[in-house]
């Protein structure tokens, strides 16, 4: 047997004995302690603390460069985080900084990327993904065939790379991303680009696996998929945390229950009543209020399609504590 395999096997051995004996955090997955990050003058991360329990499903919200995927590359040793500055992380009682092999032998990472090897076919991606973890041959086998008919990708097992629609390639690389049969998964921007259909196919199999104990980490930018999918969630800006706590409580606590969006005032500010908060953007004018009579009764001198009034939501939460400009 060969050195690598040997310490493979004998890294497993000792995670398991490890995880089943001395863990320290008893119900949390991940504790992270004043973390920082910088890039020469520029501050990816500032200052980020959270917690995340065990077969929960957590998320980091935030407009493009806001440090989502810096945060979550920390946390799997991917990129050090500044020791200089102090902190602490603990992910599943490990401390990424000394512990980044073990903290991925237990871990499924989705990266933004495609990086599946074009030249291969679906079930030859996936059989070397597994030497990563020397996985024996038979056991491999085994687990391709479960996590393919997990993705509901079985019939696609002999296809290449190339046969494969973007949804698909997305499933195949949660599919290899679960062959370890993680406690900890970790996804960046799982459903960009996808179409609603393979959305809640994706949304409807992280619930599953949630359920199967494990716990979900991801980074989004689809408002709709994080109210949905995450019990916590983080907001973003600058490096720095905005806000966190679950989605409806955020709704509930930093907004507005009802919005009234008006189309075709010509830019012209609209004599709103006491208690409606008024926001412009572009040709369009937003009017906040927790009173739904006194919403409607706006809305009511307006004639149909010149409106819509609606509950609030995430988006909403998003955009108020985010700004509307673009962030580029
Ligand atoms: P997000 O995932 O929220 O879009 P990132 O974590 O990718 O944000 O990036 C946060 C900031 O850090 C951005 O300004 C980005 O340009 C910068 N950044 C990320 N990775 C590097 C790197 N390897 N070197 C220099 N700057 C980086």
């Amino acid at each position: 047997m060969c050195m690598a395999k040997k310490f493979l096997i004998s890294m497993r051995l000792q995670m398991k004995n490890k995880t089943s004996g001395g863990e320290r955090m008893k119900e949390l997955a991940i504790k992270a302690k004043n973390i920082h990050k910088t890039y020469g003058n520029l501050t990816a991360v500032n200052d980020l603390s959270f917690e995340v329990p065990r077969r929960s499903c957590f998320g980091f919200l935030g407009p493009n460069g806001a440090g989502k995927t810096t945060m979550m590359k920390m946390l799997f040793g991917k990129t050090e985080r500044d020791h200089f500055r102090g902190g602490e992380v603990s992910v599943f009682g490990y401390d990424p900084k000394k512990s980044g092999l073990e903290i991925k032998f237990f871990t499924g990472i989705v990266s933004q990327e495609d990086n599946l090897d074009q030249e291969l076919s679906v079930f030859q991606n996936l059989m070397i993904y597994s030497k990563f973890y020397a996985l024996p041959a038979k056991q491999a086998r085994h687990f391709i065939k479960n996590v393919l008919a997990f993705m509901e990708l079985s019939d696609k097992k002999d296809f290449q790379i190339r046969q494969l629609s973007g949804g698909m390639k997305r499933r195949l690389l949660i599919a290899r991303a679960l062959i370890n049969n993680p406690k900890l998964l970790i996804l960046d921007e799982p459903t960009t680009g996808l179409d609603p259909q393979v959305r809640h196919v994706i949304w409807d199999k992280l619930r599953d696996l949630k359920k199967q104990g494990v716990t979900i980490l991801l980074t989004t930018h689809y408002m709709e998929e994080a109210f949905q999918i995450c019990d916590d969630l983080i907001i973003m800006n600058k490096g720095g945390k905005v806000m966190q706590g679950p989605p409806a409580f955020l709704i509930d606590k930093h907004i507005e229950t009802y919005v009234l969006e008006l189309y075709h005032t010509g830019g012209k500010a609209f004599n709103a009543a006491d208690g409606v908060r008024t926001e412009f953007m572009n040709s369009r004018m937003l009017l906040y209020a927790d009173d739904f009579e006194k919403i409607k009764q706006i809305s009511d001198q307006f004639k149909a399609g010149d409106f819509i009034l609606r509950q609030s939501n995430l988006e909403d939460v998003f955009l108020k504590i985010t700004g509307r400009k673009l962030h580029e």
